[in-house]
Formats: C-alpha cells, sequence, structure tokens
C-alpha cells in the first residue's frame, strides 16, 4: 500500500470556532508565498516518488480562487508520476464550492470529494462557526454528482454543546439521505488555543460525555444498518469506497506532506513543517527507532476496526505484537478492552469510544 502525497492547503474564509488545523485567510500575497513554498518543497520530493493516492487537506482547498485550484492541480500534474494513483482527494467546504471548481478537480484527476457537513440544522452551523448552511451541503453534492463525482464523502460532527441525540440523528439522517459513499463521525473535541476552548474555560460551553457516547453508539448502529460498513473509530463506508489515504497512515505507511504544518514519513525518517505563513520550514526531523515505530504503528493500526492481524502486522514492523507489548495487550483484555483471538488482535467494542486510554497503555 502507499505512498501518498498530502498537500496542506492553508487557506480558509474563516475560523470555524472548534478548529486548531492551521489556516489563514487566501489573500493574494500569502496564496502566491505558498506556491512559491511548494515549488521549493518539490525540489526535495524523493527521486521516483510515484504516490498511490493523493490528498488536498487544509484549511480549505476550495476556498481557493478558481485560476490558484487551476495552479495547483497543475504544480501536481506536471510535478508528480502519477502513473499509479487509485485515489486523489480534495477536502471541500460547502460554501465554497461552485460548479467551475468542481468541473476543474474532476477533470485534473480528483476523483474522491470530501465534505464538511458537520451538521444540517443551521443553529449548530452558526454555532459551530460555518459559513454555509445545509442548503449550502446539499446544494454542493448534487453538483458533485453532477460534475461525474462518484465517490462523495460527508463530515459530521457529534456531540456538539446545545445538540441532543434527536437533532444528531436528524442530521445523520440528512447525511445519508445523500447517499454518501463514505460518512466520518467526529467527536466534538476542545482543542487548546480555540474560541471554544476559551468559552469551556469560562464556563460558557459544556460538553456532555454522556450525550456524544449516546450519539456515537446511535451512528454506529444506524450507519451500519444502512450498509456503510465502520472500519475506523470515526470512519464508515460503503463497501470498497474506504479511503485510501487514511488507510495508509492507520497501517504505518509512507507518505510526503508538502505545504505548512504538514508532516511526513519515509524511509525510516519522520520530519513535519511549522505551521507558518509565508515562509514555513522543517520543524523537525527524527530517525525512528524501530521498536518505538511499532509500538506507533501498533496503535495506529488498532484505530481500524479490523485491527492487526499478526502476520500483518510482523510484516509492516518486524516485530510480533506479542513481544512488543504482550503484557499490556493480556491486561487490556482482561478489562474487555481488547479482543484477542489467536492470530489477531483489536478494539473491543466498549474500547471505541475510550480509545485513547487503551492506545496510551501500548505506546
Ligand atoms: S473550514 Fe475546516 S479547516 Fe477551516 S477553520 Fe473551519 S474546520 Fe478549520
Amino acid at each position: 500500500m502507499g505512498p501518498g502525497l498530502y498537500i496542506h492547503v492553508p487557506f480558509c474564509v474563516r475560523k470555524c470556532g472548534y478548529c486548531a488545523f492551521f489556516s489563514r485567510p487566501a489573500e493574494p500575497d500569502l496564496v502566491a508565498a505558498w506556491f512559491a513554498g511548494l515549488e521549493r518543497e518539490r525540489q526535495a520530493l524523493p527521486e521516483g516518488f510515484a504516490p498511490r493516492s493523493v490528498f488536498f487537506g487544509g484549511g480549505t482547498p476550495t476556498a481557493l480562487v478558481e485560476s490558484d485550484l487551476a495552479r495547483l492541480i497543475e504544480f501536481v500534474r506536471a510535478r508528480t508520476d502519477l502513473r499509479n494513483v487509485a485515489e486523489w482527494t480534495c477536502e471541500a467546504n460547502p460554501g465554497t464550492l461552485t460548479p467551475a471548481k468542481l468541473a476543474q478537480l474532476k477533470t485534473g484527476g480528483v476523483n474522491r470529494l470530501s465534505i464538511g457537513a458537520q451538521s444540517f440544522d443551521d443553529a449548530t452551523l452558526k454555532r459551530l462557526g460555518r459559513i454555509h448552511a445545509a442548503a449550502d451541503t446539499r446544494a454542493a453534492v448534487a453538483q458533485a454528482r453532477e460534475a461525474g463525482f462518484e465517490r462523495i464523502a460527508i463530515d459530521v460532527i457529534y456531540g456538539v454543546p446545545g445538540t441532543s441525540r434527536k437533532s444528531f440523528e436528524a442530521d445523520v439522517e440528512a447525511a445519508l439521505a445523500l447517499s454518501p459513499e463514505h460518512v466520518s463521525c467526529y467527536c466534538l473535541e476542545i482543542e487548546e488555543g480555540t474560541p471554544f476552548a476559551r468559552q469551556a474555560a469560562e464556563g460558557r460551553l459544556a460538553v456532555s460525555e454522556e450525550e456524544q457516547r449516546a450519539q456515537f453508539d446511535w451512528a454506529r448502529k444506524r450507519l451500519a444498518a444502512g450498509g456503510w460498513r465502520h472500519y475506523e473509530i470515526s470512519n464508515f463506508a460503503k463497501p470498497g469506497r474506504e479511503c485510501l489515504q487514511n488507510l495508509l497512515y492507520w497501517s504505518g505507511g509512507e507518505y510526503i506532506g508538502v505545504g505548512p504544518a504538514a508532516h511526513s514519513h519515509w524511509r525510516g525518517v519522520r520530519w513535519g513543517n511549522s505551521p507558518e505563513l509565508p515562509v514555513w520550514r522543517k520543524s523537525f526531523e527524527e530517525k525512528l527507532d524501530p521498536e518505538a515505530k511499532a509500538r506507533e504503528t501498533l496503535v495506529m493500526g488498532l484505530r481500524r476496526l479490523a485491527g492487526w492481524g499478526r502476520a500483518e502486522f510482523r510484516a509492516a514492523t518486524g516485530f510480533d505484537y506479542d513481544a512488543l507489548r504482550g503484557t499490556e495487550i493480556a491486561r487490556l483484555a482482561a478489562a474487555g478492552l481488547l479482543v484477542v483471538e489467536p492470530d489477531r488482535i483489536r478494539l473491543a467494542e466498549d474500547a471505541l469510544f475510550v480509545s485513547d486510554s487503551v492506545f496510551a497503555e501500548l505506546v
């Protein structure tokens, strides 16, 4: 599997209240500086690099104006060996999509759209600080189908303060009514440094874990009943429509990330870029200790509901998971958080909502 190419498009129309990703307004000077930086990073791409998946993430790639979006697609097409590409995803905010941008993406080779719907309730969207209304999402999906996209992913957020299980159910039903091939259900996290974190610190925003869990459990059942297979903690897909780029991350695969705040993992080395514009730099580089890397891969792979097969893990890391973390695995199994079969381990259903604590024991 792999490798992957990730391009961070660090622009958003406006910052959402809960978001800690690196992004700035798409001002022409910043966009020009970003393209110049991409050119610089291109020089460092490994010889013969031929990704199997490409991902435009952000930020909001579709916040670029049409001419810049065309330039980005051209940058990838002219500089990358695309002969092995099976999946090329672009993240999109419904408030920034137009039929012209969709046609550009489609003609350029993008074959998967990941649309950040988040909710279909306009009051909730407003509370989240989103720039779009539910009607924009419906229109975006219709336009994307018209443009020929056969792989559409929709993101929804659960556990937003002020929502109930009933309102979240309506969100999910509205998303499913658009027949997406892929659905991501993310839990609202209060990220440091965001307006939501400040509101929470001042006691103006309360997140109920019990309510979050109830919404997550309901979504799992509803999506499974509708034929969307639960394949990773937050992700559901119709058969064969899982996201290749994310599967690559979760199986410890190799990828190169370009752009500010992007990370890379290649030939036993990991590095990351600083979250800065107009100029970013490599902010760290580490040669990975094989055993530490194997522990991390163990945890990443357990995000997948299928978990790890013993042979698969050995092929990916060179280690046996029992030799690496046998005592912890046995303890977590006894606590009902891991399912241990003769040659496979995976998260137990009860652990899906508290996976972070399980992972902390294993890494
Ligand atoms: S559109 Fe996405 S990346 Fe931009 S601020 Fe909102 S959540 Fe963050």
